[in-house]
């Protein structure tokens, strides 16, 4: 599972920078075809890109730009068409779904939009969980650490029905960053939350990143969200249509505007 060193092969992925091959995610000429013929959709047409470690990557895009597919095909939950997505110096493209499996258990983090917690278990076996299901041994004190971390250090007996969506939201970032991963990829993670629990959570992927050099790629269609970020990547049309450094929320948005349909730009100016 050694890193490997990354070798010049003519591409230029987004975000190279000279030398390292310690990348935290690397996507080489990344295509997904959904169907064939005439009737192929080409959600993705070709990602090249490269993630450093420690660094947090806000992707954004109109709806059907490619942003779940995306997220899918460097997360190893899909299979590109075409191309190599390296995750921590492994590549997974061709791997067999049960190494897949194990690989993303241990060394992926995942925080989606809809918190996704066991409901019959307590917090703090949420949080243990990912250690469970990849064999290795729960480290309760850790756990407790990672939940001290995220703001629940009293919460480790509760259920998750028993917490606020923001309380709930934390649990799913201590769940994610407990097996210290290579990358913790998020999903719309505020979608579910008020502005101010929002801005709370994105307040600890930011501090996760800062703080424990956790790296994040989150999808997201908030320009609030995306500012939290060190860098915005703007897919259109299954392509990578520009990326933005760390950028407030208005830069960001007046961006957009600029990738989408009239009708989105105009919801978005009206917003
Ligand atoms: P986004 O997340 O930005 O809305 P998606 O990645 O969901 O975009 O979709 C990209 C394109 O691929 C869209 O045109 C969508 O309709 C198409 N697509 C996504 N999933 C499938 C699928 N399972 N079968 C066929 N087409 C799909």
């Amino acid at each position: 599972m050694g890193l490997r060193t990354k070798k010049s092969d003519g591409h230029k992925p987004v975000g190279s920078t000279a030398g390292t091959g310690d990348w935290a995610v690397e996507l080489r000429g990344v295509r997904r075809q959904y169907g064939r013929g005439a009737s192929a959709v080409h959600a993705l047409r070709g990602i090249d890109l490269a993630l450093a470690r420690g660094s947090f990557t806000a992707v954004m895009g109109p709806s059907g730009s490619g942003k779940s597919t995306f997220l899918q095909c460097a997360a190893g939950l899909d299979q590109p068409s075409s191309g190599s997505v390296r995750l921590g110096g492994t590549e997974i493209t061709g791997m067999s779904e049960n190494k897949l499996t194990a690989l993303r258990r241990s060394r992926l983090g995942f925080v989606f939009q809809a918190f996704n917690l066991l409901p019959s278990l307590t917090v703090e076996q949420n949080v243990l969980l990912p250690m469970r299901l990849a064999g290795a041994r729960p480290d309760r004190r850790h756990a407790a650490d990672v939940l001290a971390q995220v703001g629940l250090g009293d919460k480790g007996k509760r259920r998750p029905g028993q917490l606020s969506g923001g309380q709930q939201q934390r649990v799913a970032i201590a769940r994610a960053l407990v097996t210290r991963p290579d990358v913790v990829f998020a999903d719309e993670p505020t979608g579910a939350l008020d502005t101010t629990t929002a801005a709370e959570i994105l307040g600890l992927l930011r501090n996760a990143v800062d703080g424990l050099g956790a790296t994040v790629v989150m999808v997201t269609h908030d320009p609030a969200a995306a500012a939290y970020a060190d860098r915005v990547l703007f897919l259109a049309d299954g392509e990578i249509a520009g990326t933005l450094p760390r950028a407030s929320a208005a830069q960001i948005a007046a961006r957009m505007t600029t990738l989408t349909a009239p009708s989105f730009a105009e919801a978005a100016t009206a917003a």
